[in-house]
């Protein structure tokens, strides 16, 4: 993740919960406030709905009440009239009885007049009411409204049905002493065949078997009760200002508490709204239903009010009573109480808020905090991590510089090399350029640690380096192979000759002097140059091939240049040959030895031989021994081969000449790392003794070389060979770094001049002076001197002059075969 990304991540992680937070809480807040008001709205609207619909119970169970009382007073109707009708009968015929009675001297008719003046003005029943009497035989005794029929008899007055109502009547009075009875009649002044059902009481007066009585008509009565009704009604009252109105089947107003609507019609006064009393069920008349319609706020007024109304018929008076309320009767209430319901909420709604928002200030305090201390704690991890990542990077980098330098020099490696050889190849073939790959090998570089130490050899190896990079060009490279070798590639190069130009550049670092902690060092290198596209175009391969010319260019000669050719490379291909043939050379028997006497100068006489080895291979032929034995040396089967050689040549010699005082000895030379092998001393004690020939017969030859090498570790061996019995000579004396001092310390019995100085020893005083100087060092020191590769008489004559003791070479012998050895005649020189 970017560092861009992460500062938005530190960011997020530090304000997002509070964002999330607040946007969270205004969220519940506002769901709070909308629920609120719903509810508050709902709360309204369902009061207002309770309202109504408490106030339509309240009409309804008015109405109810009154219709039922409406009810109940229909019922008193006919048990009024008869009761009144009674108590007037009996009233009337006590004041009779009053009458007879309080006259007892008056005469029936006097008296009759009496009672019948008495009764005849009465009235009742709103003056409608009067009294009859009659005879049981039909005659009217008085009648309260039509005296004319008094006197008169009534027996057969029927009423609009035939119905003898009088003769019915009587004899019912007759039976029973006093009965009600009812009959139809009509109304005096009105339709005479619409008939009224009349209700009449009739008791007996004994005194003259009369009987008085009274009837009234029902219809009269029931206007009384309804005119009772109404004005009860109109008196009736609820609530504050709750009253009862009463129409007809027409809609006429009969009872109103505004007596101005009386007598009106209800369709006019509504307005002709929507009030249609023809249009109510039979249910809702009988039930009662309710009605809406609009209706003028008051009297006479243009302003109408929706009023709701509950109305229930009474079907035998078809009435419709009823009562109501104007639709808006609450809403001051109920605005009121929506206020009070608002405030509420409000308080509500405040403390939500409130507490919310203490919660949400408190919730967002705390995951600030929180997310504070996570943001710094990530980051704080962050840095921590990008540091160790800066660490890792800056370790990976110091890995992979280490894993392509040379820690010492800071040059390249030989890994790196391998990519620049490889990118210089490609860059030259896109130049069409040359490459050169040019191996440098410091000469003698182990003699500067040895003689230095390891720390000089180190500053010289920078110093060196330094220098080197001096002389690149921007696409040159210089890397440090191994221990004192670097590689250069050169990958701008238009030809070999151009090479060597530069190959000079690098030759001249050794020109100067090196000045290491004060001690000036001189050193020189070797050059082994291949080149692309000539020698090849892989990176390894022009390695491997600089390397080998550079190796051949030491061996011939150290402190040259040498470019890699076909020569050459037949020449490697003919030392990789060796290398293998030699390897099994012992195995397959291919090692000889060869035997070349030595001369004793006194007497002439073969006293000694030479042992040398000689390889003969079915592919390679004859191979120099110088050749095979460096070979065998380097790669590592010299002690098998040295050790074949001695055995052969004990065996050879003591089998031609065995042990005794007129024995020839031999002489083995043995290779330093022969010496230097482990247990050497031991294994060829072995073969002597195996074979069984006498030690004193056999000396070592060794190079002076090893002695400058290893002497320290060489002079306990040497001593030990000594002391075992083996002569040891010093071979090929005079080319190495010979120091007197060796011929002091070490067990040394025979020196023997290489043959170089015997070859120059007619021609040059230098030579026969050393000759001279070493014959008679090797006089003073008690030391047998052996000359070798004498060639000529002169050469040989020179050396006996000299005092040689041994002479070897052609011109007596060459190396012969143990057969022609053997029948060489002993002591006789063959030149
Ligand atoms: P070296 O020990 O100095 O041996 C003498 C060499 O000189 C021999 O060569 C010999 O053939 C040669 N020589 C003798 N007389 C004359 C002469 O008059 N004129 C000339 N031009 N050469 C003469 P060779 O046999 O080729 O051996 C070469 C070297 O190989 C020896 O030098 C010795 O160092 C080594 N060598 C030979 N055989 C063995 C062996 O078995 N083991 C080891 N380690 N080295 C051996
Ligand atoms: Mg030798
Ligand atoms: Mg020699």
């Amino acid at each position: 993740m970017s560092l861009l990304n992460d500062i938005k991540l530190l960011r997020l992680i530090r304000y997002a919960p509070v964002v999330l937070i607040v946007i969270f809480a205004l969220g519940i807040n506002f769901v709070v406030l909308k629920d609120n008001r719903e509810k508050a709205q709902q709360s309204i609207d369902s009061l207002r709905d309770e309202v109504v619909d408490r106030q339509k119970d309240s009409i309804r169970q008015h109405v109810n009440l009154v219709v039922n009382e409406i009810l109940y007073q229909q019922t008193q109707t006919r048990k009024i009239l008869k009761e009144q009708a009674q108590q007037r009968v009996e009233e009337a015929h006590a004041i009779a009885m009053n009458i007879y009675q309080t006259n007892p001297d008056r005469s029936q008719s006097e008296i009759t007049s009496l009672i019948a003046e008495a009764l005849r003005p009465i009235r009742f029943f709103e003056g409608r009411g009067y009294f009859f009497i009659f005879q049981m035989d039909g005659t009217n005794v008085m009648h309260g409204l039509r005296p004319e029929i008094e006197g008169k008899s009534a027996w057969n007055s029927q009423d609009i049905r035939g119905t003898y109502i009088l003769r019915e009547h009587i004899q019912l009075v007759e039976q029973k002493g006093e009965a009600f009875y009812q009959w139809w009649y009509p109304k005096p002044g009105e339709d005479k065949n619409k008939e009224f059902e009349k209700v009449g009481f009739g008791k007996r007066f004994e005194p003259y078997n009369w009987m008085i009585g009274t009837g009234e008509y029902l219809s009269d009565v029931e206007s009384d009760v309804k005119k009772k009704v109404l004005d009860w009604i109109n008196d009736y009252g609820y609530d504050e200002r709750g009253f009862l109105f009463v129409l007809d089947r027409n809609g006429k107003i009969l009872s109103h508490r505004d007596d101005r609507y009386v007598g009106l019609n209800i369709a006019d006064i509504s307005m002709g709204a929507r009030l249609d009393l023809n249009s109510m069920t039979y249910e809702s008349k009988n039930e009662g239903g309710f009605l809406q319609f609009d209706i003028p706020v008051n009297y006479g007024s243009n302003q109408t009010k929706e009023k709701v109304s509950f109305v229930k018929s009474i079907n035998k008076w078809e009435w419709i009573v009823g009562t109501g309320f104007y639709a808006d009767d609450f809403e001051e209430y109920l605005v009121q109480k929506q206020i009070v319901l608002e405030e509420q909420n409000h308080q509500e709604f405040v403390k939500i808020t409130s507490l919310s928002a203490v919660l949400t200030m408190l919730v967002t305090a705390m995951s600030l905090i929180l997310s504070n201390m996570i943001a710094s704690r990530f980051g704080k991890f962050q840095s921590r991590i990008s540091n160790d990542f800066h660490e890792l990077e800056s370790a990976k980098d110091r890995m992979q510089y280490m894993a392509l330098h040379d820690a010492l020099t800071g040059l390249p490696n030989r890994v790196l090399l391998l990519e620049d050889i490889s990118q210089g190849i490609e860059l030259a073939k896109k130049n069409k350029t040359e490459l050169a790959v040019v191996f440098v090998d410091l000469d003698d570089f182990k003699k500067v640690n040895d003689l230095y130490g390891h720390s000089s050899g180190d500053k010289l190896l920078e110093l060196i380096s330094r220098k080197f990079e001096t002389i690149l060009g921007p696409m040159d490279t210089v890397s440090r192979f191994g221990g004192d070798e670097f590689i250069f590639c050169f990958p701008e190069l238009r030809s070999a000759e151009h090479a060597r130009d530069i190959i000079k550049s690098i030759r001249q670092v050794f020109d100067d002097q090196f000045v290491i902690d004060g001690k000036i060092l001189v050193t020189n290198c070797s050059i082994g140059v291949s080149m692309y596209p000539s020698d090849s175009d892989d990176a390894e391969s022009l390695i491997r091939k600089a390397d080998i010319v550079l190796y051949k260019s030491k061996a011939i000669h150290k402190g040259e240049v040498m470019f890699f050719n076909h020569t050459i490379n037949e020449q490697i291909q003919y030392d990789y040959m060796v290398e293998e043939e030699l390897r099994r050379a012992v195995y397959k028997n291919e090692i000889s030895v060869l035997y070349q006497p030595q001369i004793d100068v006194k007497n002439e006489k073969l006293v000694s031989v030479e042992a040398l080895a000689r390889w003969s291979n079915e592919r390679l032929g004859m191979v120099p021994t110088v050749k095979f034995i460096a070979v065998a040396e380097r790669i590592g089967v010299i002690d098998e081969i040295g050790h074949f050689v001695f055995r052969r040549a004990c065996e050879d010699i003591l089998t031609i000449s065995p042990n005794g005082t007129e024995c020839i000895d031999v002489s083995i030379n043995i290779s330093p790392i022969q010496l230097m092998a482990q247990d050497f001393v031991g294994e060829i004690l072995a073969i002597v003794d195996e074979v069984g020939i006498s030690v004193n017969r056999i000396t070592l030859e060794i190079t002076e070389n090893v002695l400058i090498d290893d002497v320290d570790k060489v002079t306990p061996i040497l001593h030990h060979l000594r002391n075992l019995g083996f002569g040891i000579s010093l071979d090929d004396f005079g080319t190495g770094y010979s120091s007197l001092s060796y011929l002091n310390n070490l067990p040394i019995t025979e020196i023997k001049i290489d043959r170089c100085f015997v070859d120059k020893i007619l021609v040059s005083d230098q030579s026969s002076t050393l000759i001279k100087a070493i014959i008679a060092i090797g006089a003073s020191c008690d030391l047998q001197v052996v000359a070798e590769g004498v060639e000529t008489k002169e050469q040989h004559v020179r050396l006996v002059s000299y005092g040689c003791n041994l002479v070897q070479g052609y011109y007596f012998d060459r190396p012969l075969p143990i057969d022609k050895l053997a029948s060489r005649e002993v002591g006789q020189v063959s030149a």
